[in-house]
């Protein structure tokens, strides 16, 4: 059975992260490394970390952050929203978390991804209800139980740091914090380059048919052609850069997730500006047609 909210991992990978060099080091040494190296922690005598706290503005990276890490050391990974497990029903949200954390030490190593950590875990100063007072309690006793060290580890996700009960925050428990802030201009310039990898910007089937043409031709036709090829891939390089330039520089503010929804709306304009010319009715789309699409710097533009 797939393990919850597994269906939303798909293979993302530290490729797929612009931005947060620091922070990615960070939490690698703190999670992937104990678990794939105990031996290392044990001879020094340090305790690796039982929990991690990733507190940021939202749409930062920091789910996209728990998956690649849960990716790329092969650990288990389990995902889920506070508020999901915050039940109305007496009894039941403290079941829900033994269930999870009996799930990450049955297929350890496992990495339990609580997003929106503060709905569960608020000040017990600022909580009126009962359940939230119940479940921070059976969270901690969860994590304090937890036995071998560095195999589970809770990674918790908030947008308020301060929101959070000082009693997680303690040794023991999710005793790292890590903030994961608002890109840079070379950090969102980073991201759109991720976001755009696969889009055909201005140019590129240019190329794509120049480079079709040089693999089939010969002798003295490639030389010329050779000639022709590098010129049009530097331009295009050139057009991409700007484009990642240009846009990199204007949107200060942007989040990863603003830029990831500015790239599909460049690509969804550009489809619209295809749809005069294809007739949906018939069941596919005319490989020429296919073969001219691309996405102008003006698409990205208001
Ligand atoms: P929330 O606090 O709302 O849960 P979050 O910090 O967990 O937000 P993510 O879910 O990781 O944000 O990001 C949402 C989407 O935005 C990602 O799926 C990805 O497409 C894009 N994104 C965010 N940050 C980055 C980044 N640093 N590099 C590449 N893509 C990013």
């Amino acid at each position: 059975k797939p393990a919850a909210g597994f269906e939303g991992l798909k293979m993302i990978s530290y490729e797929d992260i612009g931005g947060l060099k620091g922070e990615l080091q960070n939490v690698r040494e703190t999670i992937e490394l104990p678990m794939r190296h105990p031996e290392l922690f044990r001879k020094l005598g340090i305790d690796p970390p039982k929990g991690v706290l990733l507190y940021g503005p939202p749409g930062t990276g920091k789910t996209l952050i728990a998956k690649a890490v849960a990716n790329e050391s092969g650990a288990h990974f389990i995902s889920i929203a506070g508020p999901e497990v915050i039940s109305k029903y007496y009894g039941e949200s403290e079941q829900r978390l033994r269930e999870i954390f009996d799930e990450a030490e049955e297929n350890a190593p496992a990495i339990i991804f609580i997003d929106e950590l503060d709905s569960i875990a608020p000040k017990r100063e600022d909580v009126t209800g009962e359940v939230e007072r119940r479940v921070v309690a059976q969270l901690l006793t969860m994590m304090d139980g937890l036995e071998e060290r560095g195999q589970v580890v809770v990674i918790g996700a908030t947008n308020r740091l301060d929101a959070i009960d000082q009693a997680l925050r303690r040794p023991g428990r999710f005793d790292r914090e890590i903030e994961i802030g608002a890109p840079s201009e070379e950090d969102r310039i980073e991201i759109l380059r991720i976001h755009t990898r696969g889009m055909p910007i201005e140019g590129e089937n240019r190329l794509i048919l120049k480079r079709n043409e040089f693999n089939c031709s010969s002798g003295t036709e490639k030389i010329t052609l050779e000639k022709e090829l590098k010129q049009i891939d530097d331009e295009v390089h050139r057009v991409r850069e700007k484009m990642l330039e240009e846009f990199g520089s204007k949107t200060n503010g942007f989040v990863g997730a603003d830029l990831a929804a500015l790239a599909r709306e460049a690509a969804m304009r550009a489809l619209r500006r295809y749809l005069p010319i294809i007739d949906l009715e018939t069941d596919e789309v005319p490989q020429e047609i296919l073969e001219s699409m691309e996405i102008k710097l003006s698409d990205f533009r208001d």
